[in-house]
């Protein structure tokens, strides 16, 4: 398998040549020339399969340069009952995204799919942990060593540090808003005390952490001297790895592979909404896939009304769903390009535009009266929102979801249909956003055991100030 640029400039590489690089020469995002297609038959054959069997029939159609033992090895070794079992005692944590039905509503069943389970409590690490021993796989091959630099809100910190800790020939600089986070998210970080761990706590906002890592990453001469990689969102092993679960969803809630599902999926940086684009697009018989965004609503905008807009730093709103407090969607130009067929040059076009006025307006267009094809829908959800579908889902199921999950479900009961069951994925458990959970319930969420004393452990956290100079004297001085 080849990927290309989708801006259509930039040569064709292979998985592992894209690996570990971020965007293409040509600034597009890369994707692969053409969508491995899946059969009914072969869906069928795949029933039952454990989770790494199955991620390896999926995964071994787009990382052809790892030889086939090599993949299942590393998805055995990835996807296991001990890493990912944080979840709520009635899951199956063998199934690791297990498949919870909350109950019939609007003639046809809802049910949360959970992709928290993993080590950080949040569905970063499905693909993060795979990326983890992937790295250090790929590093082994060729003897060199890699450094990861990071800017994070919260969780992909968080699922990088537990990808990477203890790993040989890895590093990880990651870069956070001293203060911002919540406390439970600052205290999974801060209390990893592996030595090739580094939590820079910066004296600034998370615009200011990911204004540093590019400033970092632009500095080639630096980048290249001191073996500097990032795991930002549009990593495309990212976007792979989550394409697994749509189909493991779709096994778990169907008998027969001709039925249809629909997901809703809480999204950000349209990374994992991509991820379900992509196992459409492979012939998963998804009836629709909804974006559900919270006050931040760059991507229920563009479905509805066909105008993309990015929005400045100052009109980003926090909100108690942090972890998709966007401006800008990182993976949405993976969509746009197979939207304008797969044409580089329009693409390019078209986020040029962005970077000029900040966004396009494809209202007119036949491509966009044609967007149905593709299965979008979106709605949009507000802290109220959350606060009264928290209450609503603890009173009526007896079951606590995080307040990213409860946009989902929101926005999930906006487009039910008769007899297409429902799939919401969970993104994150409830106790990563305890402020929240205890507001709207009036008491503490749920703790995994694991985690009952993480905020009491000591903590290794270095202070810095929000400047590039002195944090790439800190890389420089941790190098060996
Ligand atoms: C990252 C994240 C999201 C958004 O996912 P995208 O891939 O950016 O769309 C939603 N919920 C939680 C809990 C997250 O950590």
């Amino acid at each position: 398998m080849r990927y290309q640029s989708t801006r259509g400039n930039s040569p064709q590489q292979s998985f592992l040549e894209i690996l570990l690089g971020g965007l293409a020469p040509d600034g597009g995002l890369y994707l692969p020339t053409e969508y491995p297609q899946v059969t009914t038959a072969q869906l069928d054959s795949w029933r039952g399969l454990p989770y790494a069997d199955l991620a390896y029939e999926v995964l071994s159609l787009y990382c052809t340069d790892i030889p086939e033992n090599d993949l299942r090895a590393l998805l055995r070794k990835t996807y296991t009952a001990e890493v990912y079992c944080n979840g709520r005692p009635q899951d199956n944590a063998q199934d690791i995204t297990p498949l919870h039905w909350l109950g019939e509503e609007q003639g046809t069943r809802i049910g949360l799919l959970s992709l928290s389970n993993g080590p950080t409590l949040a569905f970063k690490d499905m693909a993060m942990q795979f990326l983890g021993n992937l790295f250090e796989y790929a590093l082994k091959q060729t003897g060199q060593k890699l450094n990861i630099l990071g800017a994070t809100s919260g969780d992909t910190g968080s699922a990088a540090e537990y990808a990477i800790r203890g790993k040989e020939g890895i590093k990880v600089f990651m870069l956070s808003p001293r203060g911002k986070m919540s406390a439970f998210q600052a205290a999974q970080m801060y209390s990893l005390q592996d030595p090739n761990i580094f939590n820079l706590a910066v004296d600034g906002v998370f615009d200011d952490c990911q204004d540093i890592v590019k400033a970092v990453s632009n500095d080639h001469a630096f980048k290249l001297k001191s073996e500097i990689g990032t795991v930002n969102s549009i990593n495309w092993g990212r976007v792979v790895a989550q394409v697994v679960y749509y189909f493991q969803g779709y096994l778990l809630a169907t008998k027969t592979s001709t039925e249809k599902v629909s997901f809703t999926v809480p999204s950000g940086n349209f990374g994992n909404i991509c991820a379900g684009h992509i196992a459409r697009m492979m012939g998963l018989p998804i009836a629709h896939l909804v974006a559900a965004t919270n006050e931040n609503d760059v991507l229920d905008e563009f479905f509805r009304t066909g105008v993309y807009r990015a929005r400045k730093s100052a009109e980003t709103l926090h909100t108690s769903s942090p972890s998709m407090d966007i401006s800008k969607a990182s993976n949405f130009e993976r969509f746009v390009y197979d939207l304008l067929s797969q044409d580089g040059k329009a693409t390019a076009e078209m986020f040029k535009q962005v970077d000029a006025v900040g966004g396009f307006d494809i209202s007119k267009e036949a491509i966009f009266k044609d967007i149905g094809k593709y299965g979008f829908q979106s709605g949009r959800s507000s802290h109220q929102n959350r606060i009264e579908t928290i209450q609503d889902i603890d009173q009526r199921y007896g079951v606590m979801i995080d307040t990213h999950t409860a946009d989902g479900v929101k926005v999930a009961r906006d487009h039910l249909q008769a007899g297409i069951p429902m799939i919401v994925l969970e993104t994150a458990l409830p106790i990563k956003f305890e402020e929240t959970i205890e507001l709207a319930l009036g008491r503490p969420a749920e703790c995994p055991a694991a985690f009952k004393d993480i905020k009491s452990k000591p903590q290794r956290v270095e202070n810095i100030a929000a400047d590039v100079m002195q944090v790439k004297a800190f890389i420089t001085a941790h190098l060996t």
